[in-house]
């Protein structure tokens, strides 16, 4: 069909596809302003329980624009885009700086917490992410061991042999490596196994289609069972309700991040519940 109507065809698409480079390469020269304007990035974070007993051990940091025209844009949106232009580096360096602080201050009040932050492959490629967070964790007095860098899956598969040197000095360093959206990528059994992640968080899709599917509920069942093979650690996002949590208790999957715990919130608001210490997650399962 698309042979039939020729021209006519591209002529059609054309104008989308402009705006939405332009939108792109606009999004991008804003986002690199942004970085220069405090008021609108920001970190939000997460906090992720232990689902054997409901105590929170630890924060994701996600990263957050408020456009000064456009609102709330989503990391979904912009994230990729600041991948595309390689921006993601630098950007990626001061969610670094912004997150390690914050640690700081939460280590000040009394706060002892884990916190991931995510990770481009980019910034493994582009620049000495070991160094520099090395440095950058000694200089600010942060242990290695509170932090954990979340890598997505398809980005580590298509460049493993290349980003496996700074994967290598990260875990001897003591930083805690994690493969994020786990399930969504290609990764070979022999592959995973050679990886120092530490961490496998099944994404999202996986738990919410587990109580729809019994085939995905298996498919978990399954990650979950190579991951423990492999000594890894379960980590599921996306859990909303409780039927979720208790299926991923079941299956022994160590902890758990959704909405059903808590949203990303600012670190203001977390910080109420990092005082508290824990969620309260009791059911069924846990008795
Ligand atoms: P991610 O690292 O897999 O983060 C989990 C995403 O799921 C977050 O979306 C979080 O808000 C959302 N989420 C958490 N709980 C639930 C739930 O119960 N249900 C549903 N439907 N969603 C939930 P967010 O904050 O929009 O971030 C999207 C993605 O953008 C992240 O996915 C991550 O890949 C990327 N990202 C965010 N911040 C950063 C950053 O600082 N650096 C890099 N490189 N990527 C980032
Ligand atoms: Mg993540
Ligand atoms: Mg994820
Ligand atoms: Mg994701």
């Amino acid at each position: 069909i698309a042979k039939d109507e020729g021209g006519r065809c591209f002529r059609f698409f054309q104008p989308m596809m402009t705006s939405k480079m332009t939108r792109r390469i606009q999004l991008d020269q804003e986002l690199r302003q942004a970085m220069t304007d405090c008021s609108q990035l920001m970190l939000f974070y997460q906090p992720k329980v232990d689902l054997r007993n409901g105590r929170i051990c630890g924060v994701e940091a996600l990263l957050r624009w408020q456009h000064p025209q456009q609102g709330m844009i989503s990391p979904a949106e912009f994230i990729p885009i600041a991948e595309d232009s390689g921006l993601i580096v630098e950007l990626g360096d001061w969610v670094m700086v912004q997150a390690l602080e914050q640690l700081v201050r939460w280590q000040q009040q009394g706060i002892t917490v884990e916190m991931a932050i995510n990770v481009s492959v980019k910034q493994l490629l582009r620049s000495n992410i070991s160094e520099r967070i090395q440095s950058l964790a000694q200089q600010l007095g942060v242990a290695p061991q509170q932090v954990q860098l979340e890598i997505t899956e398809n980005n580590i598969m298509d460049n493993m042999s290349r980003i496996m040197p700074q994967l290598q000095a990260l875990t001897q360093q003591g930083f805690t490596l994690a493969i994020d959206d786990f399930g969504t990528g290609h990764s070979s059994l022999s592959r995973l196994r050679d990886l120092p992640m530490k961490v496998l968080k099944i994404d999202k899709s996986f738990v919410a289609n587990a109580m729809r599917d019994h085939k995905d509920a298996q498919l978990v069942e399954a990650i979950v069972e190579i991951g423990h093979i492999l000594n890894r650690t379960i980590i599921a996002e996306g859990i909303e309700t409780t039927e979720q949590m208790t299926l991923l208790q079941q299956l022994g999957c160590e902890e758990g991040q959704g909405y059903l715990f808590a949203r990303p919130m600012s670190a203001e608001q977390v910080e109420s519940i990092l005082l508290q210490g824990s969620i309260d997650i009791r059911n069924e399962a846990m008795a």
